[in-house]
This record gives C-alpha cells, structure tokens and sequence, in this order.
C-alpha cells in the first residue's frame, strides 16, 4: 500500500498565499488494518467541503509540542493560555459530539510530536500571522508544523483573543481542512474571520456551522 505524499503550505495574513508543491513519494508510514475513525455523519449542512480537500488523523489524541521561545517571561502565561484556548477549540465547539475524541496533548518540552508550533521571531513571508504546512497521505494527515508570528495585540486585552482566533484557524489545517472557505465569514477563510472587527467576541462563537460541518465530513466516513 503506498501514497504519494505531499506538503502544503498555508499562509495567514492580509496578504494571504498558498504555495504548493510535491516534495516526496514515499510509502504509507501507518498500519493498514486499523479502521479508520468514523467520528460523525456526512452532510450536515452548510459546509465548503466542495471547496477543500479533506485529510484526517488515523487516532486521536494527537500529541503537539509547543516552543514560545522568543516570547518574554512576563507574556508567557498569556501566550500559553491564548495558544491552548486555539489548540482546542474546535474540540470545544464540538464538546457534545465528536469534540470528545478530537484532541490534543499539548507538551512545552522538545518530543517527538508529530504537531509543533512555534512562535516566529521575525514576520512571516508576506507578512502573514501564520503558516501550517501540513504533510498527508492520500488520506491521512502525517504531521503538521505551525508558526506563528507575535500577536499585533501584546498590550492589549485582546491578546488572548487574538492568540486563541490565530491559533485556532491554523489547528482547522491541522485536523484536515486542507484549502480555504471561500466564505470571509468563516474561521477557515484565507484571512481568518477574526480582527479588530471581531474582537470582542469569544472565539469559540467565530467558528461557523460552515466550518465545522466541513471539519465532520473529515472524519465521516
Ligand atoms: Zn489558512
């Protein structure tokens, strides 16, 4: 059994840019005879799922080391609880149904994790607030590495927030949303339905019935 494996890359940001490119065939790096997970039923509507390509976790939970290092001490906690809040979010959204299985163990010392996200000393390219590249078979998602630059709000109360929003957008890559919602009224939208606009708002209320409705026709089936 074997996949052709593929990287993508997913900028966030006001310019926001997609590059795409082939890097390596390898073979499929999972047991073939464990079933796939069946975490909810197709077709709930609305959803972009036309507009995406959908990958998936072969088990959860999925394990994701966290590195804030050019982050001072005194933001510390702060960034801590804002990435966490995005980490999980859409398991929080979704907490009386699949949001029960899909999760994360979110780890601050160096590992294995098959997820990494870091905090970015210098701006992205096109100055964009984050990137996942994520590596999948033609099913089943391998790993994900996601930078973020620092947050545009460090001295104000939405600095949670706004970690949370960036966090989050940059996890619906993570779980298998592959593509942009062509709806700017999603959370998975190329630039994210979060900003001055909306920040006021709890971030679990930014993810829409569109975008997680997409997220279960990732994992139904
Ligand atoms: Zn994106």
């Amino acid at each position: 059994m074997s996949a052709s494996s593929f990287r993508f890359r997913y900028l966030l940001g006001l310019l926001c840019h997609i590059a795409l490119a082939q890097v390596a065939c390898t073979p499929l790096p999972l047991s073939p005879d464990r079933a796939p997970l069946i975490l909810a039923d197709c077709g709930a509507q609305p959803n972009f799922a036309s507009a995406t390509q959908l990958k998936r976790w072969q088990s959860f939970p999925v394990d994701i080391y966290v590195d804030l290092g050019p982050i001072p001490e005194t933001l510390l906690d702060v960034y801590r609880e804002g990435v966490e809040r995005g980490i999980h979010l859409w398991a929080e959204a979704l907490q009386r149904t699949m949001g029960r299985l899909l999760q994360f163990r979110v780890s601050y010392s160096p590992n294995a994790a098959p997820v990494t996200l870091s905090l970015s000393a210098g701006p992205l390219l096109e100055n964009a607030m984050g990137i996942t590249e994520l590596t999948f078979t033609d099913e089943l998602i391998v790993n994900a590495k996601i930078k973020l630059t620092r947050s545009h709000y460090e001295r104000t109360p939405f600095l949670v927030n706004d970690l949370a929003n960036t966090t989050a957008h940059e996890i619906g890559h993570v779980l298998g949303i592959v593509d942009h919602s062509p709806s700017s009224e999603d959370k998975m939208s190329a630039a994210g339905n979060f900003g001055v606009h909306n920040q006021d708002q709890d971030p679990v209320s930014l993810l829409t019935a569109s975008d997680l409705n997409t997220l279960r026709e990732a994992y139904c089936r």
